[in-house]
């Protein structure tokens, strides 16, 4: 899919949520986009990440208690949530 079609910004290789109401990421993107990471979801090779989702349930073998990407991790990262 093309992320500009999602109410994605795309710069580069950066990808920016464009406002949208306040809801950060439209229901059908947090459904559609899952990683399979093996490890802590920390960088951006975590697709997860790169869009700026927390992982969930439906992600990869991070989910055996390995993501740093997780609910309780964002805590951790106030920063992220200033958008
Ligand atoms: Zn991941
Ligand atoms: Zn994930």
């Amino acid at each position: 899919m093309d992320p500009a079609n999602w109410g994605w910004n795309v710069q580069g290789d950066k990808f920016t949520l464009i406002m949208m109401d306040n809801n950060p990421a439209p229901n059908i993107l947090l459904n559609r986009i899952h990683c399979n990471c093996s490890a802590q979801c920390n960088t951006l090779r975590c697709s997860c990440k790169k869009y700026g989702l927390e992982c969930t349930g439906a992600c990869g073998s991070c989910q055996d208690g390995n993501c740093d990407n997780m609910n309780q991790a964002s805590i951790l990262d106030e920063n992220e949530d200033c958008f």
